[in-house]
């Protein structure tokens, strides 16, 4: 991930360190080079232009141009606005009593399979989490949680194939949570192929009766921009609290894990990097732009 923006962000930088004295021009012109570096990993347009000119603005100052090392000083710079860009502090869930969380997204994004991993990590945390199949329109999806709620050892509640209604499923595994001592529910939704009515009004349904602490939008990293635009949808419509980026393991360029805190304002609170369960991670911005910057 980031390979491309890593190389050229390294060029530019090696370049800037390599000028004996810095001038003005020489900032302007390796900002420059960055904002194409961000535009070409799919970073959204507005995002891009106003990181620019918030690092400009403090790479331009005296205090930097007049410094022993100014090529450090702007790297520093950059990285700390890089930070912030991607959401400043980790963003822990809100795991206080009764915690349920709702996981939801676009089909294919990784849901289920994110929901599995959240149980397997929140289980070694400590924790006893129960996963709730809440999928009514793939039976396959319910048959999926549950093999891998086995393989990690988790209860999961799967509703009868005939049922319909997803309230009325949610208001069933809540009675069967309470027998199982829960401490954490997942709740896996339903998606589809796109955003359509439908599947807004039966997760709004579904999050008034749960109250969610947390309303998680399962994002595809590799889908770019448009998973930005999704996690905008979904929060305009149910109001998630926070973003699993998945698939960053198949995402070259970056640019939804770089956009999407500025967009939609919610924090990345996990990241997925594989299919094994054990390939979930929490998003650190400060360890991810050292990444960035190699
Ligand atoms: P859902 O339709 O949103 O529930 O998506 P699934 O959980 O079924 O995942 C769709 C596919 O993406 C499956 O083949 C998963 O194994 C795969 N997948 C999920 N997360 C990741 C990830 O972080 N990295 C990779 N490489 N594959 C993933």
């Amino acid at each position: 991930m980031f390979t491309s923006l890593s190389d050229s962000l390294d060029k530019t930088f090696r370049n800037l360190r390599g000028v004996g004295k810095i001038s003005e021009k020489n900032i302007a012109d390796a900002l420059r080079e960055i904002r194409i570096a961000l535009l070409e990993a799919d970073v959204e347009f507005g995002v891009a232009k106003d990181f620019i000119s918030r690092v400009k603005e403090k790479a331009m100052g005296e205090d930097v141009l007049k410094s022993i090392k100014p090529g450090e000083q702007i790297v520093k710079i950059f990285h700390d606005e890089l930070e912030a860009l991607l959401g400043g502090d980790q963003a822990p869930l809100d795991l206080n009593p009764p915690a349920r969380i709702l996981i939801c997204g676009l089909n294919g994004a990784g849901k289920t399979t994110t929901s599995a991993k959240l149980a397997n990590r929140l289980k070694k945390e400590g924790r006893r989490p129960l996963l709730i199949a809440c999928d009514l329109y793939r039976p396959a999806a319910i048959d999926q949680l549950a093999v891998l709620a086995k393989q990690i050892d988790v209860p999961c509640y799967t509703p009868d194939a005939s049922e319909s209604d997803v309230v009325k499923v949610a208001k069933d595994a809540l009675a069967w949570a309470e027998k199982q001592q829960g401490t954490v529910l997942i709740f896996d939704t339903a998606g589809r192929q796109e955003i359509d009515e439908k599947l807004i009004l039966e997760l709004k349904r579904l999050h008034d009766f749960v109250k969610p602490k947390e309303t998680l939008l399962v994002a595809d990293s590799a889908t770019g921009q448009q998973a930005v635009s999704v996690a905008e949808h979904f929060d305009g419509a149910v109001g998630i609290t926070g973003i699993i980026l998945t698939k960053l393991d198949g995402d070259a360029r970056g640019g939804a894990a770089l956009s999407m805190r500025a967009v939609t304002g919610k924090p990345i609170k996990y990241a997925g990097e594989g299919e094994k369960l054990d390939q979930l991670f929490e998003f650190h911005p400060s360890r991810m732009a050292d990444r960035i910057l190699g």
